[in-house]
């Protein structure tokens, strides 16, 4: 009789623990998997995918706009909000199918319920059941924090942001980095009045300082408010079901909606982590070593729950190396440097590498270029939207450090751009490549 009921059990199907579930069994590993929401995880079901939706979703306001100046002559437009959630939703449907096709194709045993530790190789289900495993990997992912203040529960998260009943006239939202940003655009461009509320004096912390002035210049024109230096006190609901949300220091504010974006914690509290003897840091992350393997030897995480960065394709990366190393005979560690990373805000951003700030205080010497131009589209378009490029070269090598950018499809271009930074070309190099025209891409090759 086998010693333990699996190889490998996995809590938490999502970006992380849906890859290392499926690679794992593929070496042959028996593994079985506990997932307490839907297969997917928080990208495929509440993030990143139905939020791209709801982005393109948002774009055809302006688009349509615009198609006057390209000739076209519309009939009167209207956006209907249930119809774009149900749309949306019944794709995620889709795909939470095809993710767990592929886990039923590799013979992942799928639990669907909660899961939690109950010691060095045994996992408790909420049935009561228990369960026994060589190894148990960790891919709970992280969870929104939802501050204390009275009245916080009257606001919503990323989590409920996609199940609205009703579209929102007004909509608040508290803190200004990835998910703030991405959402106002998206509720600004469909018809809502957008006020950011952050508690420090600037938005998207850590991308270059001069790609999200730029954004916050852009997004202030087309009408978003920013407050900033601002800390809430209570908010308050009303008959009607309105919001009234008082901060201190500043007056109230009335909304339909209160999206709290201030972080995303690592979801590790009743785990039963402690019983098993799992070290966590002060923010409550896993503490794993280069081969994600936790102080307890039989445990190992991935992804968000380890609190290094919160981004699918990185849980993707960890998720893979793990099963390599544990399941494949393959061991390596996760490379992260140069990972590249977007905001899918009204126009999107993206960067790569070292931003200006970082460069100079590593190398000194730093040659910076840019290129601030106006997209051939807005120009007939009638907008005076511009975007902004960014090259930061280290001065003695000529390695490109880092490409920043604010532009429409910034995000597509930089993938490919990404990889010039990632094999440390030259900006000699970059300008040895001949342009492609007419393009916005081209600008990369092009600043002098
Ligand atoms: P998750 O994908 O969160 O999966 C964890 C899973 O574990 C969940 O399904 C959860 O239900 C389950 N679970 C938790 N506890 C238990 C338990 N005790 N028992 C059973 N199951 C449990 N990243 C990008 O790269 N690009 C983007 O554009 C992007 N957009 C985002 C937009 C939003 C609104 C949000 C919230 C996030 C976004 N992210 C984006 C971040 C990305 O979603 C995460 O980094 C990624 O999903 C992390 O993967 P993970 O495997 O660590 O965890
Ligand atoms: P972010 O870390 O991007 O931004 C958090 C914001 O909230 C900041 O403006 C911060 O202020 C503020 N804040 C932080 N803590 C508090 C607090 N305790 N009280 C009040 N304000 C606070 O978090 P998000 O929630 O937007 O997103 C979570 C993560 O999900 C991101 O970091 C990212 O890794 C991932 N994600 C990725 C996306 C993408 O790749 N496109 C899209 C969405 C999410 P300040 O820093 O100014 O002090």
């Amino acid at each position: 009789m086998a010693e333990f009921d699996y190889d490998l059990f996995v809590i938490g199907a999502g970006s992380g623990g849906v890859r290392a579930s499926r690679v794992s069994a593929a070496y042959g590993a028996k593994v079985a998997v506990a997932e307490e929401y839907k297969v997917g995880g928080t990208c495929v079901i509440r993030g990143c995918v139905p939020k791209k939706m709801l982005v393109y979703g948002s774009h055809f306001a302006e688009d349509l706009h615009d198609a006057a100046r390209y000739g076209w002559t519309l009939g009167e437009t209207s956006f209907d909000w249930p119809t774009l959630r149900d749309n949306v939703q019944d794709d995620v449907a889709r795909l939470e199918g095809l993710y767990t096709n592929t886990l039923d194709n590799n013979k992942v045993e799928i639990f669907r319920e909660r899961a939690t530790v109950s010691g060095p190789n045994e996992i408790t289900l909420a049935s009561g059941r228990t369960v026994t495993a060589k190894t148990i990997l960790i891919a709970t992912g992280a969870w929104p924090v939802v501050p204390d203040v009275p009245g916080a529960e009257h606001g919503i998260t990323s989590n409920e942001v996609f199940h609205l009943e009703t579209f929102p006239k007004r909509v608040v939202i508290a803190g200004a980095g990835y998910i703030a940003n991405e959402f106002a655009g998206i509720f600004h461009a469909l018809g809502s009045k957008v006020t950011v509320v952050n508690r420090s004096d600037q938005i998207l912390r850590g991308y270059d300082e001069q790609i999200r002035d730029r954004l916050f210049q852009i997004s202030t024109a087309k009408g978003i408010e920013f407050l900033f230096n601002v800390q809430f006190d209570n908010i308050e609901k009303k008959a009607d079901g309105a919001l009234t949300i008082h901060f201190k220091d500043h007056e109230s504010l009335d909304a339909d909606v209160l999206l709290f974006a201030i972080g995303r914690n690592p979801h590790s509290k009743g785990l039963g982590l402690e019983t098993a003897g799992v070290e966590l840091d002060e923010k409550g992350a896993i503490k794993v070593g280069d081969d994600n393997r936790t102080n307890i030897p039989s445990i190992y995480a991935v992804g968000d729950v380890t609190n290094r960065v919160q981004l699918t394709p990185v849980a993707i990366r960890e998720g893979q190396a793990f099963a390599d190393t544990v399941f494949g005979n393959k061991p390596h560690v996760v490379d992260y440097d140069c990972i590249p990373s977007a905001v899918f805000s009204n126009p999107p951003m993206a960067g790569v590498g070292l931003t200006e700030r970082q460069a100079r205080e590593q190398y000194g010497a730093v040659k910076i270029f840019t290129s601030d131009f106006r997209p051939m589209r807005n120009v007939l378009a009638g907008k005076a939207e511009r975007s902004l490029y960014k090259l930061i070269v280290h001065a003695e090598t000529d390695v490109v450090l880092g490409i920043h950018m604010i532009s429409p499809d910034a995000p597509e271009i930089l993938q490919a751009a990404a990889i010039a930074v990632k094999a440390k070309l030259t900006k000699a190099q970059f300008d040895d490549t001949v342009a492609l025209h007419p393009s916005m891409a081209e600008e990369l090759v092009l600043m002098k």
